[in-house]
């Protein structure tokens, strides 16, 4: 993992356990930012927010004990959609995750498939030689 990539990530998780979606919303756009930019992303470094995402998520009243809770409460906040912050947090972070394996395509999965509804088609350009 690159510095950089590593301090953008730190600075997202750091808002995460503070409590600042906004604050983590806007690293995370940061992050997507290089992403889409660095000669080599490392898909690695995302993996690292999962955690503080979902404590977050409990922190704020929503059920996340396990896989189908998780379902639930994201199905809820898609619902709740946009200018809600915890939305606008998980479409941060699936914009990053779009990022590595649609833009840049430097991994085959999604790291978070369970945020790809929170993903809007993406405008990049980078995506007509895509099978
Ligand atoms: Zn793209």
């Amino acid at each position: 993992m690159t510095v950089e990539v590593s301090s953008l990530v730190s600075d997202a998780i750091r808002a995460l356990n503070a409590r600042e979606p906004r604050e983590a919303t806007t690293a995370f756009g940061r992050l997507e930012s290089f992403l889409r930019e660095s000669s080599k992303p490392d898909p690695a470094a995302l993996g690292e927010v999962w955690d503080s995402f979902i404590l977050l998520l409990g922190r704020r009243g929503y059920f996340v004990s396990n896989a189908e809770e998780l379902a639930g409460s994201l199905d809820e906040i898609h619902a709740t959609g946009l200018g809600f912050d915890l939305y606008e947090l998980a479409a941060a972070i699936a914009r990053c995750d779009a990022t590595l394996t649609e833009c840049r395509r430097t991994v085959s999965r999604r790291m978070f498939p369970a945020l790809e509804p929170f993903t809007p088609p993406c405008k990049c350009g980078g995506h007509h030689h895509a099978p």
